[in-house]
C-alpha cells in the first residue's frame, strides 16, 4: 500500500545531489561528533548517547524469529525501505520522526498480530524495514551517499516524535497525494483530530503521477457483482455508471454503478487502482479508471514532503503541515 516509486536516476540526481553534497550541514540538531567526515565510516558506536541508541524495538522478521535492534538502526531500515534515498535530506528527516513515532506509538499501546514482538515488517500490518546495508546493496555506485542521507536522517530526528495532546500520533503517511490529503474520517470512518485534509504540493512531475486501468466489461461486471449482488448490470456499459459523490481534493466518495453506491475507497481495492482519486467512463466493451496519485491519502504524502523539502521548508515544518495541531517533541519514557 505504501511502496513507493523508485525516481528516475540521471540527470535529475546530477541537478539535485550536487547543491546537496555543496550545502554541508544545515545545523538543525547535529551532534558535534557528526561531521560529514566522520559519518562517512559506517560502524556506529553502541551507546553513543544519543536517544535512539538506548531504545530497543523487538522486531518480528520475515522468517519467525524475533530479533532486538537498537531504534536507531531499525529506523535506518525503515526510512531505507518506505522512502527513494534520492529524496531531500528534510523530506527523509520527516520521514525518520514519522517512523520514529509510529514505532513508539505501537509500543505503547502493542498489538494483538504478534504478541511476541512490538513491531513485524509486513506494510500490512505494521511498517517496512529491511536492514540499511541489504538495501545499500540496490543503490550502486550511490550506496555511500544514500546511506550517509539515512543514518543522517534518524541522527538529525534523535528521539523526536510527533505528538498530538502529549501522545505519539498515528503517523501514517503514503506515497502521493492528488493535490489535497484526505480526512482520515473520510477514508477510514473515524475522525482524527490531526488527519484532516490539507493542500499537498507535488504534481505532474511525480513519475506515474496520473495512471489508467482498463477493464473489460465482462470482467468488471463480474467483480462488482461479487461485491454487490444487487446492483443491476444488465443493458450496455455506458447505461451502469450513476452520480459520482466527491470527497476532499478530488477524490470519489462513492460512485453509483448499478444502481448501487460503492465507496471510491472500495472501488479503489477491487480494481488495483494506486488512489480513490479518479474517473470512470465506459468506452464501448471497456471502462476506464483515470486515476491521479497513489496511496490511501491520509497523513503525510511522501512525494509532498520532498516538494516541500525542495521549497526549503525543514522537517519540522513539513510535518506540522501534514499533521494538524501537533507539536514536535521528546519520545516518551518507557
Ligand atoms: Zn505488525
Amino acid at each position: 500500500m505504501r511502496k513507493v516509486i523508485v525516481l528516475a536516476l540521471g540527470l535529475y540526481l546530477l541537478l539535485y545531489l550536487l547543491p546537496l553534497a555543496a550545502m554541508g550541514e544545515e545545523g538543525l540538531s547535529r551532534r558535534p561528533e557528526e561531521n560529514p567526515a566522520a559519518t562517512l565510516t559506517p560502524p556506529r558506536a553502541q551507546g553513543d548517547g544519543s536517544a535512539d541508541g538506548a531504545r530497543t524495538v523487538r522486531l518480528l522478521l520475515e522468517d519467525g524469529t524475533v530479533e532486538e535492534l537498537a531504534m536507531d538502526e531499525y529506523l535506518e531500515g525503515v526510512v531505507a525501505a518506505e522512502m527513494p534515498a534520492s529524496f531531500h535530506q528534510q523530506a527523509l528527516n520527516a520521514q525518520a520522526a514519522a517512523a520514529r513515532t509510529y514505532t513508539v506509538r505501537k509500543q505503547l499501546t502493542g498489538t494483538s498480530a504478534h504478541p511476541e514482538a512490538e513491531l513485524c515488517t509486513d506494510t500490512g500490518c505494521c511498517q517496512a524495514y529491511r536492514p540499511l546495508a541489504e538495501t545499500a546493496e540496490s543503490w550502486g555506485e550511490q550506496a555511500g551517499v544514500y546511506a550517509e542521507k539515512i543514518r543522517r536522517a534518524v541522527a538529525d530526528t534523535d528521539g523526536q516524535v510527533i505528538l498530538y495532546d502529549g501522545e505519539p500520533i498515528q503517523a501514517v503517511f503514503f506515497s502521493t497525494a492528488a493535490g489535497e490529503t484526505l480526512p482520515a474520517a473520510e477514508v477510514w470512518g473515524s475522525e482524527v483530530p490531526y488527519l484532516t485534509g490539507v493542500e499537498s504540493p507535488e504534481g505532474e512531475e511525480v513519475p506515474n503521477y496520473r495512471t489508467r486501468v482498463t477493464v473489460g466489461a465482462e470482467e468488471f461486471r463480474e467483480t462488482v457483482l461479487a461485491a454487490h449482488p444487487e446492483a443491476d448490470l444488465s443493458g450496455a456499459p455506458e447505461d451502469w455508471l450513476g452520480p459520482v459523490e466527491h470527497g476532499s481534493g478530488g477524490s470519489v466518495a462513492s460512485l453509483t454503478v448499478g444502481g448501487a453506491a460503492i465507496p471510491g475507497t472500495e472501488l479503489r481495492e477491487l480494481f488495483s487502482l494506486r488512489s480513490a482519486s479518479f474517473t470512470l467512463t465506459a468506452e464501448g466493451e471497456e471502462l476506464v479508471f483515470d486515476v491521479t496519485g497513489y496511496g490511501h491519502g491520509v497523513g503525510m504524502s511522501q512525494y509532498g514532503a520532498d516538494a516541500m523539502a525542495e521549497a526549503g521548508a525543514g522537517w519540522r515544518e513539513i510535518l506540522t503541515w501534514y499533521y494538524t495541531g501537533v507539536t514536535i517533541g521528546d519520545c516518551p519514557a518507557g
